[in-house]
């Protein structure tokens, strides 16, 4: 479903790498789980993998399709398509209610508008979303989480990043908020690929890759 090899990112040129990956894959509807400490380049890796920027070696291929053949527009489509995006800080659209948020997700989607209403509804019920027509600013961090999993989920994307979803969560908010994205992917059929650098989460992960090791050598190790 993802699929990096021979990665090689920098910023500037000339500067050491801040991120190498020789091998690394995940399969359809895998949760595989990434860390690393502050700087290691988890958010990088996400960047790269949802086609937000281009490293400057190696390919990246997603559902299939490598990113670099893809140009801008198409990229855009392809993301907002196969590719659902869950932030640290959830980067809702402020001002809009939680369905208008799901529903703006939905646009991309292959489903045809007619449905739309439907599927953002189904998922509003599914996720626990109490005041779907108020405004997102309004809502408890908890609700936001769970608006932000189900616009993530809104096009059943072959692949879901999760960028330290738990950072600003309590350590009871943060077991529900991994409840809640561990069970869309899974009910939509969706990999998963979380990066965080709380490795007490790691055993909930089907698989665990911590960036310091799998760097050059492409080390990956299965202690999940
Ligand atoms: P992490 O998410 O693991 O904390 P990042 O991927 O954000 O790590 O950053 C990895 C390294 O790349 C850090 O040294 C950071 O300062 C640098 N970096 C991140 N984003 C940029 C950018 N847009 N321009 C230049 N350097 C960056
Ligand atoms: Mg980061």
């Amino acid at each position: 479903m993802l699929e990096i090899r021979d990665l090689i990112h920098r910023y500037r040129p000339g500067e050491p790498p801040v991120l190498t990956l020789d091998d690394f894959r995940v399969d359809p509807g895998e949760q595989v789980v990434v860390t690393g400490k502050s700087g290691s380049g988890k958010s990088t890796l996400l960047h790269l993998s949802a086609g937000l920027m281009e490293p400057s070696r190696g390919g990246i291929r997603v559902d299939g399709v490598e990113l670099r053949t893809l140009r801008a527009a198409r990229r855009d489509r392809f993301r907002g398509r196969r590719i659902g995006m869950v932030f640290q800080t959830f980067h809702l659209l402020h001002g809009f209610s939680a369905k208008e948020n799901i529903l703006a997700a939905l646009m991309f989607s292959d489903m045809p508008a007619a449905a739309h209403e439907k599927r953002a509804d189904q998922l509003l019920g599914v996720l626990g979303i109490q005041r779907p027509n108020a405004r997102v600013d309004t809502l408890s961090i908890g609700q936001q989480q769970r608006v932000a999993v189900a616009r993530a989920v809104a096009c059943s994307p072959a692949l879901v990043l999760a960028d330290e979803p738990t950072a600003s969560l309590d350590p009871e908010l943060a077991r529900a908020a991994l409840d809640l994205l561990q069970g869309a992917c899974r009910s939509c059929g969706s990999a998963l690929v979380c990066v965080t650098h709380d490795r007490s989460i790691v055993d909930r992960f089907d698989r665990h890759v911590d960036l310091a090791s799998a760097a050059g050598s492409g080390g990956e190790h299965g202690d999940a």
